[in-house]
């Protein structure tokens, strides 16, 4: 009778265990345990695949606000990552395009991180045309490691929002990707934040594979960006993004208050079958 009772245990357990190990596969890494991580940082994050329905179901009531070109604003403490590259580097136009809300949030972040580090941004807007490009890519990267279109596309919406039945947050200007500088003197370079590359798997927010530093210097730009108001997206350390369906859900607000921002012949008429189907 004990037995059958602790046999009955071990099968919930087991059970138990199966359903966490299945649940947590498709979100992304909870916080570390070393170094403790807030309860103020660790409830504005998105665990969800970006494109999940229970954030792409979101309604969107665009407030209309305008795009602020961080180019032209040269803020000392908000660069391009190209001022610290000096290979040279492709950038679509428009890349340093935010909404003029996101402008406010990286300025209100200024004050909540040390007087001599500042904000290196890779992209902020991007084209649904770069969108689509972006998708592609790592489709057909995906594809050519799961043999299986159906769930090379779920994996590689995780890293590229969809461009089909789908409002992708950098094509509403409410999407920044962004690191952190420091400033030593008359000398500038980018913080150790590991690497955005999916092989090294140091992509997600909270990854193991990370070293103490770049912990370290991630909570800094998680504190900074969450105290101004951005949420930050788990599968990737450097995204994040205010006014977005991603936003309003960790905010757990009714709508999103960005848009799409394309022209009506930019949008694909075509379906996610449609797609799959025609891949190649
Ligand atoms: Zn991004």
């Amino acid at each position: 009778m004990i037995l059958k009772k602790n046999l009955n245990l071990l099968i919930v357990i087991a059970f138990a265990i199966m359903c966490k190990t299945t649940a947590s596969a498709e979100e992304a890494k909870a916080p570390w345990s070393i170094p403790v991580v807030n309860s103020k940082i660790s409830t504005n994050v998105l665990y969800l695949p970006i494109a999940d329905d229970r954030v792409k179901t979101i309604p969107i009531q665009d407030c209309d606000e305008v795009l602020i070109d961080l180019l032209v604003v040269n803020h000392p403490r908000i660069k391009s990552t190209i001022s610290f590259d000096k290979r040279p580097q492709k950038k679509h136009s428009g890349y340093a395009h935010v909404r003029l809300g996101v402008y406010k949030k990286l300025l209100a972040m200024l004050d909540f991180l040390p007087k001599n580090v500042g904000i290196a941004y890779f992209e902020a807007f991007r084209p649904l045309s770069k969108q689509k490009q972006y998708f592609d890519r790592k489709f057909r990267e995906i594809l050519s490691k799961v043999q299986n279109k159906e769930i090379a596309y779920q994996e590689a919406s995780k890293y590229v929002s969809p461009f089909i039945d789908n409002i992708p947050p950098h094509v509403t200007g409410a999407a920044i990707d962004m690191m952190l500088f420091v400033i030593n003197g008359q000398r500038e370079e980018l913080m150790d934040m590991g690497t955005c590359s999916i092989a090294k798997n140091q992509h997600e927010t909270f990854s193991e594979k990370t070293s103490k530093k770049q912990r370290e210097n991630r909570l800094i730009l998680l504190h900074a960006a969450i105290q101004a108001g951005f949420i930050n997206y788990g599968f990737e350390w450097w995204h994040y993004s205010y006014g977005d369906k991603a936003w309003a859900y960790v905010k757990q607000q009714e709508a999103a208050i960005y848009g799409l921002i394309a022209a009506p012949n930019e949008i694909p008429s075509m379906d996610k079958d449609t797609y799959l189907k025609n891949f190649n």
